[in-house]
């Protein structure tokens, strides 16, 4: 959904407003800061809601979290996915865990071959 950026004729005060291209057709939206209808719309500020701190919580929030546990190559999948998502390198170690799951092996198994592993429990977590 877009947010469309006002600027108040009452208070002077800039809006953001989220509105879906058909409110917006209709809609006279309130200002947030004085409350009056009185906004004035900012032309060509319209951007697009999405920043990395959103997906990255879509991602948190995802139902594709349920049963990764269950599902080592979901796991491995979702390890990926954080790290690109992150902008993070996630290192050799990772980079192999995350291979491995994808292949199918349990978090267990590749826990006991790397013993050095437990600098990653953020990803690994109560797994044994
Ligand atoms: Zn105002």
């Amino acid at each position: 959904m877009p947010i469309y950026e006002y600027i108040c004729r009452s208070c002077g005060r800039r809006a953001r407003i989220y509105l879906s291209y058909d409110e917006y057709d209709h809609a006279t939206p309130a200002c947030p800061h004085c409350g009056r209808a009185d906004l004035k719309r900012r032309v060509g500020r319209v951007t697009v809601a999405r920043s990395e701190e959103t997906r990255l919580d879509d991602l948190m929030a995802s139902d594709s979290l349920d049963g990764l546990e269950d599902d080592p190559r979901a796991m491995g999948r979702f390890m990926r996915e954080m790290s690109r998502e992150m902008g993070e390198d996630m290192g050799d170690e990772l980079a192999e865990v995350a291979g491995r799951l994808e292949k199918g092996e349990s978090m267990e198994l590749i826990e006991r071959s790397m013993p050095d592993l437990n600098s990653t429990g953020e990803f690994g977590g109560d797994f044994d």
